[in-house]
């Protein structure tokens, strides 16, 4: 994958959707949001979600077209045809390679509020100073404070890892998560939020999504940002209202490439400030920027 072109790899993700197209058949097509977030459910042996009546109405600005003024009324329909155009302009990455989940927490509290240049150093420091997690988790705080440093927050962070890690240890004997393997999602999400202050649904479903592989939508600012364009969410809305539509719209296959694409999008194009919008490919669908 690392000699793909970007052509390559926008391609493969073509024909990917394609496949995807060709076996789901009838059941990718116009299915209404409520029904993929009731099968969605059922699939997985929860409780049925409360019914709903659809959508609110809300006032739509004048000028939109009726392509998406029919999109806004099906958030399904909407994320997939999302979907389909951001794999076309960036590629489809799918998830490759379980990591150590352990590992995947400590390296997320310390993504909190920096970025990934920084806290990558961060973690790589922590790993060279302390080779095992036990030490990590035994030693003064103000060296493990000291160790991450470049990652920005340390005072915070370091006292986070540490009482994480012997949360973990408690209660699993070892600094170990493999309890998490083939848990279902919800229940592996509720099990991270349990181990501790500072553990929220961003950095819960990261863990589950890059080191385990399971469907579960990290919804950091860009992809908050990114929906509440679009029209997927209200503009105040929370980011689990994300998390919760695109957990139950998109395939979990799609999970990991979606999330990649989405950040790829919010942090090049659709940016906080001054966004792209003239060449955006989402502008058609875009309730923010088609009109
Ligand atoms: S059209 Fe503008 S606001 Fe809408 S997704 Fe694209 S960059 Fe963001």
């Amino acid at each position: 994958m690392a000699n793909e072109t970007g052509e390559q790899i926008i391609l493969a993700g073509e024909t990917e959707l394609k496949r995807r197209a060709r076996r789901d058949g009838e059941s990718t097509s116009r299915a209404t949001p409520d029904a993929a977030l009731e099968s969605r459910a059922t699939r997985q042996g929860e409780p049925k979600p409360r019914a709903r009546r659809g959508r609110e109405p809300e006032p739509l600005p004048h000028g939109i077209s009726p392509y998406l003024r029919e999109l806004l009324a099906d958030r399904g329909e909407h994320v997939r045809v999302m979907r389909d155009l951001l794999v076309r302009a960036y590629g489809y990455t799918p998830f490759r390679e379980r990591s150590d989940p352990v590992g995947g927490l400590v390296g997320t509290i310390l993504s909190q509020h920096t970025s990934d240049t920084n806290s990558s150093r961060a973690f790589a420091s922590l790993r060279e100073r302390f080779p095992t997690w036990e030490q990590v988790a035994n030693a003064p705080v103000l060296e493990v404070e000291e160790a991450i440093r470049s990652g920005g927050l340390a005072a915070m962070k370091a006292p986070r890892i540490q009482r994480t890690l012997r949360e973990i240890h408690a209660r699993f004997g070892a600094y170990d998560l493999s309890v998490l393997d083939g848990m279902p999602r919800d229940e592996a999400r509720a099990l991270l939020l349990s181990l501790g202050h500072g553990i929220g649904p961003k950095t819960a479903s990261c863990v589950l999504m890059f080191s385990l592989g399971v469907p579960a939508f990290c919804v950091d600012t860009h992809i908050q940002r990114v929906c509440a364009r679009l029209g997927l969410i209200r503009p105040n809305d929370a980011a689990e209202k994300a998390q919760t539509l695109l957990e139950a719209t998109v395939d979990p296959d799609d999970v990991h490439a979606l999330h990649i694409d989405m950040i790829r999008h919010g942090r090049q194009v659709c940016r906080a400030q001054r966004p792209l919008c003239g060449g955006c490919p989402l502008r058609e669908i875009c309730l923010f920027g088609s009109h």
